[in-house]
């Protein structure tokens, strides 16, 4: 799950983690009252989406001007200004594929005069098992480009979980980003103070790019993206109180409701698989035989009928899919239960375009005599290759 900027901010400001002033707002109208209760002379205008690259991005609109997602005011007058051009507007970044994201949300910060900006992010490494934390004297810029071009400007540790963050790993950060004296020690608070947000709020990713000096010799987080363990915010309903559904898709929105591994895509063969695994292949052979996957869909092993009728439901709901590929491998999760579910939904929602299934392993010729009998139009093949074909 994800959160919006200003949300992360004000979260790691429980943990002392210094970050700048701001309101968020949902109303233009709102917009100079906000500036004003910050008093300036600078302000921030920044659009909140479940995007980065906003600095960069472009509206869509021309009524929204060329200034991007993230703009510099000097007066209380231009903030309302911007906040009227950007609220409503769709903001095209290098993160939100061509469709773009609307804009319902600004916050309004203090400006900050920057001296440096790096890039410093937390993570969990799956190969040590660890928290990472990735840091770069190379702030505001892409770190996929500063990696795969000066390789030799990014540093990473993992911290042990038995013991925490020690001294260090601060030195190590404060090393990295050429810090000494007074701000030495500050990066070693912050890298403290995230950690323990980190850990307290079982995120999977804190990435803060720009971290940047001030010109008065302070650190200062002035950008923060963050996301959290799906698995964990069961323990979190402070965190899933943030929840923004406007930004995710409802399509997957509704996935998550069933519980359901769905990721939507941009091609036209709809899927239903059970397994990561063999969902991946199946996407794969889609592509070799000219389609692209309009979904990734894992089942999983334990589905009822009930799940894998509102899966079906998700898919020929989407008006992209020209043709839908069930491919069951059954172990834990049985032919007949697909069938079933398969039967129930299309009953319910009709179908319009070509179904193919193929079946194979626990209760298969269950499976296949649901699918023979129910009278439906469904393409019956015996492996992948023919499925896809
Ligand atoms: P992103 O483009 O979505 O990553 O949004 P950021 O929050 O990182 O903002 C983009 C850029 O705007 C930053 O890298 C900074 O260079 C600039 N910026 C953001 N806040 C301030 C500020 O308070 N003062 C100044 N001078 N520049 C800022
Ligand atoms: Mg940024």
């Amino acid at each position: 799950m994800n959160i919006h900027e200003y949300q992360a901010k004000a979260l790691l400001r429980e943990f002392g983690v210094p970050v700048s002033r701001g309101v968020p707002v949902l109303k233009a109208s709102e917009a100079e009252a906000a500036a004003n209760t910050l008093g300036g002379p600078v302000w921030v205008v920044k659009s909140q989406i479940h995007a980065g690259g906003r600095g960069k991005g472009k509206f869509k609109e021309a009524s929204a001007g060329d200034k991007g997602g993230v703009r510099l005011a000097k007066s209380v007058a231009e903030v309302g200004e911007f906040a009227k051009q950007m609220l409503g507007s769709t903001l095209v970044t290098a993160q939100t594929g061509a469709a773009g994201k609307r804009i319902n949300r600004l916050y309004i910060e203090e400006g900050s005069d920057i001296d440096k900006e790096f890039y410093l992010s937390a993570l969990v490494d799956r190969e040590t098992s660890r928290v990472a934390f990735v840091v770069s004297t190379e702030g505001g810029m892409n770190i996929e480009d500063v990696a795969h071009k000066t390789p030799e400007k990014i540093v990473t540790f993992s911290v042990d979980p038995a013991t925490g963050i020690m001294g260090h790993h601060g030195r190590t950060v404060a090393k990295a980003l050429g810090l000494t004296g007074d701000l030495a020690k500050q990066a070693d608070r912050l890298v403290t103070q995230l950690y323990s947000a980190f850990i307290a709020k079982d995120m999977a990713l804190l990435e803060i790019n720009p971290l940047v000096v001030t010109k008065q010799g302070q650190l200062c987080v002035l950008d923060a993206k963050v996301s959290f363990d799906d698995n964990a915010m069961f323990r979190h309903s402070d965190v899933l109180a943030l929840r923004d559904e406007t930004e995710e898709d409802p399509k997957e929105i509704e996935a998550s409701r069933f519980d359901l591994s769905y990721v939507a895509l941009d091609g036209q063969i709809g899927c239903m698989v059970n397994g990561a695994g063999l969902a991946m292949a199946t996407m794969d052979i889609i592509k070799l035989y000219g389609m692209s996957p309009a979904n990734f869909l894992d089942v999983g092993g334990g589905a009822t009928r009930d799940k894998v009728a509102a899966a079906f439901k998700i898919i020929t709901a989407d008006p992209n899919v020209k043709g839908i590929l069930v491919n069951i491998f059954g172990g834990i999760m049985k032919c007949d239960v697909i069938a079933d579910g398969v039967v129930a939904a299309v009953k319910q929602v009709g179908l319009n375009v070509p179904l193919v299934v193929r079946l194979e392993g626990t209760n298969v010729d269950a499976g296949k005599k649901i699918i023979r009998e129910s009278g439906l139009n469904v393409l019956s093949a015996d492996d992948l290759d023919d499925a896809a074909q």
